[in-house]
């Protein structure tokens, strides 16, 4: 089956501006058809590949599916969500996530703030988020007095 992921996004964008997230119950129940589906070719290709003694292609199998069940996974988290109606809420900072990035990404946990420092986190080792700051000791006095 061939589908048409441009047609159901513009469907998208014009529902959840208003909150109505039958679209994005709609696009992620058909994403997740597409990976169910892609996990069978792929299972069917690694077969293939091990019968052939085809390492190479079994390996790029072998990554093609474990992305596409972590994307299957994702799916069924948003879903879940999408059930207990904590979907759209940002799990970090549980701040609305704006409707435009869940178009994109229907799939998001995390709003484009707590997913931008998520990635920075990552990619520089740990690096603290904050730098103290200084001069606060003052402030002390002050409680309680
Ligand atoms: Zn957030």
């Amino acid at each position: 089956m061939n589908h048409n992921i441009h047609a159901i996004r513009s469907e998208i964008s014009a529902t959840v501006g208003e909150r109505d997230l039958s679209g994005v119950r709609a696009e992620l129940d058909q994403q997740r058809r597409f990976r169910v589906e892609q996990l069978d070719v792929l299972k069917a290709d690694a077969a293939e590949a091990v019968a052939t003694g085809d390492e190479p292609r079994r390996q790029v199998t072998q990554e093609l599916r474990l992305a596409a069940q972590s994307a299957l996974t994702e799916i069924d988290a948003a879903l879940e969500r999408l059930e207990g109606s904590s979907y759209g809420t940002c799990e970090r900072c549980h701040e609305s996530i704006p409707p435009e990035r869940l178009e994109v990404l229907p799939t998001a946990r995390l709003c484009t703030h707590c997913q931008f420092r998520t990635e920075n986190g990552r990619s520089r080792g740990g690096r603290p988020a904050r730098t103290p700051s200084a001069g606060r000791s003052g402030q002390r006095a002050w409680v309680g007095s």
